[in-house]
């Protein structure tokens, strides 16, 4: 098992994701940024032994990037499989970072593969695959404000069983540091502690929270002999904000903290 990635469950995700994959079902994790979401998908794909393909969805997205396209190299055209292909022919993950960033017309190929029919049509080689039962489609997204507008049509959304997450509890959260960057117990308990008041910070316009890789960041960089200070700047408070005037006022809770 040294080869599956560190993941500490927040609850009981992982036999909720065992369950789907043996049920043939696809999984949908909402949660904000840094949360742990990715790292979770690749503790299971190691644990479950199977190849992981992971997307990071964006607006420029499209269908071949998925499925794939046909290239032309050698003097002829030969077909490329996308991540998707790849996945369903190599019964593996696809794991769909970001879904809602891709535009509509692109997550409808998800559909057929997604529902009880398990195939991938391509279009463009005229061939269906037929999904065999080791893989499974995962998809993420952040549904933080900015994707307000955005969504999931309820088409796509309905075809997935779905999970939250959300930053660890604060015992939770210093063990994945320890776990993750070797911090001493100390140090953890006064990032989490760090974290917990950043988040609490409601009047700041902060568009995202300090998240679990923030953390990990400044213990990191704390760990390799930088200044603790400096580090909670450079990995928490200017991650967070442009804004120099809010930059200050959080940089007074990380001098109350160390
Ligand atoms: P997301 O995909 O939700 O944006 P990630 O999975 O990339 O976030 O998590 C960011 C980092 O936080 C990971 O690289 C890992 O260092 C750490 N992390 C977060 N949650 C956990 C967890 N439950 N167990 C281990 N590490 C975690």
């Amino acid at each position: 098992m040294s080869n599956v990635p560190f993941y500490k469950p927040h609850s009981n995700e992982i036999e909720l994701f065992e369950h789907a994959y043996s049920n043939q079902l696809p999984l949908l994790i909402k949660g904000p940024t840094g949360c742990g979401k990715t790292r979770f998908v690749a503790h299971m794909a190691a644990k479950l032994n199977r190849p992981l393909y992971t997307v990071a969805c964006h607006d420029d997205l499209t269908a071949a990037d998925l499925v794939g396209r046909h290239l032309i190299g050698d003097g002829r055209t030969y077909w490329s499989d996308g991540p998707l292909s790849r996945a369903v022919r190599e019964g593996g993950i696809c794991y769909l970072d970001e879904v809602v960033e891709a535009r509509k017309d692109t997550t409808v190929v998800l559909h057929p593969l997604s529902d009880d029919r398990r195939i991938l049509p391509i279009e463009r080689t005229g061939e269906i695959l037929q999904a065999p039962p080791e893989f499974m489609l995962v998809v993420s997204y952040n549904p933080g404000y900015q994707n307000f507008l955005k969504g999931m049509k309820p088409s796509t959304r309905q075809r997935f069983v779905s999970l939250r997450f959300d930053f660890p509890e604060s015992a939770l959260e210093q063990e994945i540091l320890i776990g993750e960057t070797g911090a001493d117990a100390m140090l953890a308990k006064r990032l989490v502690n760090l974290a917990n008041a950043l988040r609490a910070l409601k009047e700041h316009d902060l568009e995202e929270a300090a998240s679990t890789r923030l953390l990990v960041y400044a213990a990191t960089l704390i760990g390799s002999g930088f200044d603790p200070v400096d580090a909670c700047r450079a990995a928490m408070v200017e991650t967070l904000t442009d804004d120099v005037e809010t930059a200050d006022a959080l940089m007074e809770i990380v001098h109350a903290s160390f």
